[in-house]
């Protein structure tokens, strides 16, 4: 019931806008995966690919599976089958392979391009000008089996309202710059994917449109 509650909580929050909830479920069991869904929800984020591997036959084949965490390139293998986003693109190695493993399996995988925007170096992340190194790759250019639909960041870990806003404006900022000069004739290019359970409320106005939310509706992992 808790699940539900928090979720339509969640989503009074995104109304009037034209976000959507990722609910981040790792580490929590499949039943309450079940009951979010029972809820409505129907996008899911893991960061692993073992549990999320693990959890995808046990929902209903409409639930968009979204990978959040890093991504090693010798696991792609095992998501290609029903991934749907992988929001943590961060290398052009990574992308290739993503492609390959979509092209064996026939089908579109769609990819955020992960950016570094918080002030700790431990998160991961591409630089903007790592970004256009993809973009303007031949690897990138051939590529008929990765879409990409936007960017996606992790803010510091920070109650800083000032320091949250100026990184999330700075991911919003990349995105502009990358679908004008990338992506201007490409209406799929329009994901911003930032804010999770501490800071989503600012991210959303700051232009989230997918925002990755965990324990505000399950709970302390
Ligand atoms: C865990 C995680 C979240 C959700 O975090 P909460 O604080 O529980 O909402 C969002 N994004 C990423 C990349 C995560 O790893």
């Amino acid at each position: 019931m808790f699940i539900a509650d928090n979720l339509h909580r969640i989503q009074q929050d995104i109304a009037g806008t034209s976000a959507r909830l990722v609910a981040v479920t790792k580490t929590h069991p499949v039943a309450l995966l079940q009951e979010a869904y029972a809820a409505g929800s129907r996008l899911f984020g893991e960061n692993r690919v073992q549990e999320m591997s693990a959890k995808q036959p046990e929902l209903p084949a409409d639930v968009e599976w979204h990978l959040i965490g890093h991504l090693q390139t010798n696991k792609v293998k095992y998501i290609a089958p029903f991934v749907h986003t992988i929001q943590s693109i961060d290398s052009l190695k990574l992308f290739v392979e993503i492609e390959k493993q979509a092209a064996r399996h026939q089908r579109v995988i769609e990819g955020l391009l992960q950016f570094h925007i918080a002030a700790e170096e431990t998160k991961t992340g591409l630089s903007l000008s790592e970004a256009e190194v993809i973009l303007q790759s031949a690897e990138f250019r051939a590529a008929q089996h990765v879409r990409l639909t936007g960017v996606m960041g992790i803010a510091t870990y920070t109650t800083d309202e000032g320091q949250l806003r100026q990184e999330f404006r700075e991911l919003r900022g990349y995105f502009e710059h990358l679908k004008t000069q990338y992506f201007a004739d490409a209406p799929f290019f329009r994901e911003v994917s930032m804010g999770m359970s501490s800071d989503y409320r600012l991210a959303l106005e700051e232009g989230s449109t997918l925002i990755r939310v965990g324990s505000a509706i399950f709970g302390a992992r």
